[in-house]
């Protein structure tokens, strides 16, 4: 079985509540490799290439704001001028760009088996307060979407985690370069995964 790669960062948020030795604890803990790390200034051009730039992410994160504004009966037009998801998930791309470069933000590449699914269930729900107790949202933020939006901002939601298997690969090359990167073995690998007799 192939190993997958992940990026992870801690967002601004995280470094400014002094959380990075807890949150890639987690990550460590759970067997994962680390073979990558570094603490960075994100240039605004990095964190643009970094995120999708489609419709179809664009109106996943916009529809967000809407199904949150719906359930709550709130106007959305009055916060974004439209309530087209596409145009609203484009405003909030452009608010994590600054929202990145507010501090330092530390970079982990990690390695291991079903590694998108492992860092996708540590770091938990994007919403904080969907976020289930014990991941890394859930445990150390309460952020609202309404709350966000009305103050022209993205969800400060502590980490971020790729989620598709080529995403993983995509940004551990955008944020590292090769020499950056390190192929070692962890002293636990065998009693975690017995080589076969
Ligand atoms: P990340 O990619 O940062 O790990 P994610 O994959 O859980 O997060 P995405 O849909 O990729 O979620 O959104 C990227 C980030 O944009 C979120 O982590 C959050 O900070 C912010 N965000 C997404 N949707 C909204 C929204 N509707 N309102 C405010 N912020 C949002
Ligand atoms: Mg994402």
């Amino acid at each position: 079985m192939k190993k997958q790669k992940a990026l992870l960062i801690i967002k601004p948020d995280g470094v400014q509540r002094g959380l990075c030795g807890t949150i890639l604890k987690r990550f460590e803990k759970v067997g994962l490799t680390i073979i990558g790390f570094k603490f960075m200034k994100a240039d605004a051009q990095t964190v643009k290439n970094h995120y999708p730039e489609n419709d179809v992410w664009f109106g996943k994160v916009g529809q967000r704001t809407l199904t949150n504004y719906a359930k709550k009966g709130l106007d959305v037009k009055k916060v974004f001028g439209t309530d087209d998801a596409v145009a609203i998930g484009k405003t909030v791309k452009n608010w994590l760009i600054t929202y990145f470069q507010e501090s330092p933000v530390l970079v982990a590449a990690v390695e291991g088996y079903e590694t998108i699914e492992i860092v996708r269930k540590i770091s938990g729900n994007t919403i904080p307060v969907l976020a289930a107790p014990g991941s890394v949202r859930g445990d150390f933020s309460h952020d609202t979407i309404d709350l966000a939006n009305e103050q022209n901002r993205p969800l400060r939601n502590l980490i971020h985690a790729s989620d598709a298997v080529e995403d993983g690969e995509k940004e551990v090359a955008l944020w590292f370069k090769p020499e950056e990167l390190f192929s070692y073995k962890r002293a636990d690998e065998d009693l975690m995964f017995p080589p076969s007799k």
